[in-house]
């Protein structure tokens, strides 16, 4: 018998763990944090804390002594250090086996042709001459290190694959070339799984990306076919399992325009296309998070309204942006929608938050919630409404 919850260790101070801190303290689950900086976003919220490099091994080490289990904030710790901790005798959630296919392109896209998962296209290139062979127009990606669409290339024309390869050569990683989809939208399918193998899905949703950075999302995916997003969880729940993934699984997918589904890439921890559960869920993807890495029964991902819009404030290229000055405006014009500020200055192009809105009106809900990020990100003027 024990009152008291085991501390799970959460390696990364980023804004995912931040938020996992907010359901950690409703479940009495105490954490402790790897901030790789003093005042980061969740060391500013996570008392018991060391801040150190989470790729060097004896830092992972005290982090982790006397925790059961460690998570993620990102998907960056080296595999062979996750090996190591597991030999210590620390359940790694997810695990590196799992965690490969999140952290390498190439390695997802062998290990879902096995599963026979739809995908799009796709070959590991090693000159311009293979870009060539493959075809034209194509997407390159470095198949390790990306994120934000960084590391990603529309190329249209040969010329266009230099800057790719140039970025692998100073890296070190391998390319990979997949078909330019012609896709209608992206959707992500996010599904919760424990250890013991329970399994929850959250509704499909739709995500808009602007300059590869998720902008935008609305949960359920507006006119998405009842079959389009079964088809959709089923994926993610058969690849959770045969990857053994526990923690949260998002599958970012994309729905061609002539109506199917294309697994686009994996991430093994809470998304951003999950925020939106913060509030239109019974439960959050950061409570099923942790819920699932500490092997407790899931919380339902049922939605609480008919729809609920995630729009994140995104620092925009000047200065005008306002966060906390901001407050009084958009919580007098709309005192239902909830606020998400990750503690981080603006900067160009830096998510510093995100705002929910959610109702029985898509148009009311998207509205209120772009104005409202809007109106932080400083696009509107002091009087405009
Ligand atoms: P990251 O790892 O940076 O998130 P992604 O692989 O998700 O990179 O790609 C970023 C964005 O680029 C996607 O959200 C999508 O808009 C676009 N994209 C990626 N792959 C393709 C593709 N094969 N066809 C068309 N667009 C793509």
């Amino acid at each position: 018998m024990s009152e008291r919850a085991p501390t799970l260790a959460v390696i990364g101070g980023g804004q995912l763990a931040r938020m996992m801190a907010q359901p950690a303290i409703a479940l009495g689950l105490p954490l402790r944090l790897l901030a790789e900086a003093p005042g980061v976003s969740a060391a500013q919220v996570i008392v018991d804390q060391v801040v150190g490099d989470y790729t060097d091994l004896e830092t992972l080490r005290a982090v982790t002594a006397g925790c059961p289990v460690v998570t993620f904030d990102h998907e960056h710790v080296p595999t062979e250090h996750l090996h190591a901790l597991e030999a210590d005798g620390i359940a790694v959630r997810p695990g590196p086996d799992a965690l490969v296919h999140a952290q390498d392109k190439a390695v997802m896209r062998a290990r879902l042709a096995e599963l026979g998962v739809p995908c799009p296209r796709n070959a590991v290139v090693a000159t311009t001459a293979d870009v060539e062979a493959f075809g034209l127009p194509c997407v390159l990606k470095t198949t390790r290190g990306g994120y934000d669409g960084k590391g990603v290339w529309v190329v249209r024309d040969l010329a266009e694959a230099t800057p790719a390869f140039e970025a692998a050569a100073a890296t070190g990683v391998q390319i990979l070339a997949e078909e330019l989809v012609d896709f209608r939208r992206e959707l992500s399918a996010l599904v919760a799984r424990s250890p013991s193998g329970q399994a929850a899905a959250y509704p499909v949703v739709a995500s808009t990306q602007l300059d590869g950075i998720c902008h935008e999302v609305i949960a359920p995916a507006p006119d998405l076919s009842p079959a389009l997003a079964g088809e959709a969880q089923q994926v993610a729940l058969r690849v959770a399992g045969a990857l053994d993934v526990t923690g949260i699984l998002a599958v970012e997918l994309f729905e061609t325009a002539d109506g199917r589904i294309l697994v686009n890439e994996l991430a093994m921890r809470p998304h951003n296309t999950g925020h939106w559960s913060q509030d239109g869920a019974v439960t959050s993807q950061f409570e099923n998070h942790l819920r699932a890495v500490m092997d407790l029964p899931l919380g339902s991902p049922a939605p609480r309204a008919r729809w609920t819009v995630m729009v994140n404030i995104l620092g925009g290229p000047t200065d005008t942006g306002r966060l906390y000055d901001g407050f009084p405006h958009a919580m007098a014009r709309d005192p239902h929608l909830r606020v998400h500020l990750y503690g981080k200055d603006l900067r160009p192009g830096r998510k510093v938050g995100h705002v929910n809105a959610y109702g029985d009106d898509l148009d009311d809900c998207l509205e209120r919630a772009r104005h409202a990020a809007a109106w932080f990100r400083g696009d509107l003027g002091e009087t405009s409404e």
